[in-house]
């Protein structure tokens, strides 16, 4: 039986009014439910105690990146392990937009899920294809070796603390979301891609992300290696949010 999971990335977006105004409600209304979803906030790192607070033990809290080096002199970073002392649960990796915008490679994506694990986080690895990758008929491609090399330093004691999220770069923030059946296509490939690295994959958490909205997340969640979402945009929004984790 594999955690269902819907995680909301709030992205670069917030403040400490939309915290007062957001986490209440959906804290609330998770409580409310039951259908076993597990519900991860992951605001800037900057307001992650206030989330915490707010949370109450209800929903974890995650951050949106970690650094890649243990400590010391580098000037801006995060470590893991100061996100695992404040309380945050989770960190997501790799995310499409560090890809892209802060040139993170797959090599400094390992090393930021090693030091995430090596904290006792839990690491939310993003992997997915641009349309240019997708058009050329490489997305298995891309996306089996994001997971591979992304993950080639996990231990073989650390993979129950390892989740998977599949965001195609085009589907994200476009409101061109996945076919159900393409994404359900691509998360059974990232499982063979798990098996084949070693990993006991029919445990592990593969989470699609990409213009998740109240309207088409039941769709996607009813795919059999669907296991739940990584929701942007609609996360800022407490009652879209929450339709989404009902959908679960
Ligand atoms: P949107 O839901 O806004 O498309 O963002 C998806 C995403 O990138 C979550 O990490």
């Amino acid at each position: 039986m594999r955690r269902k999971i819907v995680a909301g990335n709030w992205k670069m977006n917030g403040s400490t009014e939309l915290v007062e105004q957001l986490v209440d409600p959906v804290r609330d209304g998770v409580g409310a439910l039951d259908n076993g979803v597990e519900v991860v906030i992951i605001p800037p790192a900057l307001y992650a105690r206030d989330v915490l607070v707010r949370a109450r033990g209800r929903l974890s809290v995650g951050v949106q990146n970690v650094s890649q080096w243990r400590s010391g002199a580098y000037t801006g970073e995060v470590s893991a392990a100061m996100a695992a002392d404040l309380g945050c649960r989770v960190a997501l990796v790799g995310h499409s937009e560090r890809r892209q915008y802060f040139g993170e490679t797959d090599a400094v994506i390992a090393e930021k899920v090693a030091q995430a694990l090596s904290a006792e986080l839990e690491v939310i690895l993003c992997v997915g294809e641009t349309l240019n990758e997708r058009e050329a008929g490489d997305a298995e491609a891309v996306v089996t070796g994001q997971v591979r090399q992304g993950l080639a330093r996990v231990a073989a004691a650390q993979w129950s603390r390892v989740v998977v999220a599949y965001e195609p770069v085009w589907a994200i923030g476009t409101g061109q979301t996945a076919t159900a059946e393409d994404a359900q296509c691509m998360h059974r490939a990232i499982r063979q891609a798990l098996a084949e690295a070693g990993a006991p994959a029919e445990t592990i958490s593969v989470l699609y992300g990409g213009s998740v909205k109240a309207d088409n997340a039941a769709a996607l969640f009813a795919q059999p290696d669907i296991d739940g979402g990584l929701i942007g945009g609609a996360s800022l929004v407490a009652e879209d949010f929450l339709s989404i984790c009902r959908a679960m």
